[in-house]
């Protein structure tokens, strides 16, 4: 299989206007059928693993996934799919629900800042501090007096982030309005899949409109060359699971990374019977 840079295909262009409209939820822009891109990404994984091994060994960076998507978008699969194999031991996922007392007392990023991954960690956001910008403005949780300025502020937090050894790749996950009905349905319908299943998720889906434009001036807003947005198009399951995986891989080859010398002289030395 060729392999065109799977980040250029899917970012949003710091500084040029991104339409919602112009990405098709269904289609896939690699040059593969479902079966060739399962196995895609069963090989892609065996590298993100040895990849993930040299990182976490080097101990030099952190790198932050941040996962955005409506409900039944796919976070969960992509965190199932995508980081299956890797060392637990390497990587941290944080949900972000509805802030806590405790957090709301506090400003919008306190949560999210004690969550940032250390070096050496792979952290992913399952949600995240654009929910502050998502739920918190479609349903005028803030005036918009207050969430209208958030956009500078994220934008600056991850510039502070990314200058800090931490690299930031941010997927909004975007699935049709026809696709999440039928995900609905079939967690209404499946007793395996009903846990999942909130009444409130109708509710949201009634905003999908406002959800979709904020969504847009989401991307439009801070998608920043440190912290650049890639939206995927997720009504195809193995498609969004491969795009994600390999803009991963393409960045953590980048890191050109090494396992650290010796910490101590090692010729010579013979393990004892
Ligand atoms: P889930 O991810 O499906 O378990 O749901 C978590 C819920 O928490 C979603 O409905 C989010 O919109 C909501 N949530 C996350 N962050 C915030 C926030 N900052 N303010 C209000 N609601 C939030
Ligand atoms: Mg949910």
């Amino acid at each position: 299989m060729s392999q065109p840079s799977v980040r250029d295909l899917h970012m949003a262009k710091p500084g040029e206007e991104f339409r919602i409209k112009d990405v098709d939820p269904a289609e896939v822009r690699l040059p593969v059928g479902k079966r060739e891109g399962k196995d895609a990404l069963k090989t892609d994984r065996q590298e993100l693993v040895r990849l993930q091994e040299i990182l976490y060994a080097e101990g030099k960076q952190a790198v932050l996934i941040v996962l955005q998507a409506m409900d039944t978008g796919g976070k969960d699969g992509v965190i199932r799919h995508v980081v299956a194999g890797v060392n637990p031991q390497g990587c941290i996922v944080t949900p972000f629900k509805v802030p806590t007392p405790e957090e709301l007392a506090h400003d919008y990023l306190w949560r999210v800042h004690k969550a940032v991954p250390p070096r050496r960690m792979i952290g992913i956001f399952n949600r995240s501090h654009y929910e502050d910008v998502l739920v918190v403005r479609v349903h005028n949780l803030v005036p918009k007096a207050v969430w209208s300025k958030r956009y500078d502020q994220i934008a600056a937090f991850e510039k502070h982030l990314a200058e800090n050894g931490v690299t930031i790749l941010k997927f909004f996950l975007h699935i049709s309005k026809e696709e999440q009905k039928e995900r609905l349905e079939e967690r209404l319908h499946d007793p395996n899949k009903q846990w999942k299943f909130s009444v409130g998720d109708l509710k949201e889906r009634e905003l999908w409109d406002d959800y979709m434009a904020a969504y847009q001036d989401m991307v439009n807003l801070t998608s920043t060359k440190w912290a650049p947005w890639y939206v995927i198009p997720a009504n195809r399951n193995w498609y969004r699971n491969l795009a994600v995986g390999r803009i991963l891989l393409e960045t953590l080859r980048e890191f050109n990374m090494q396992y650290p010398a010796p910490k101590d002289d090692l010729s010579g030395i013979v393990i004892p019977d």
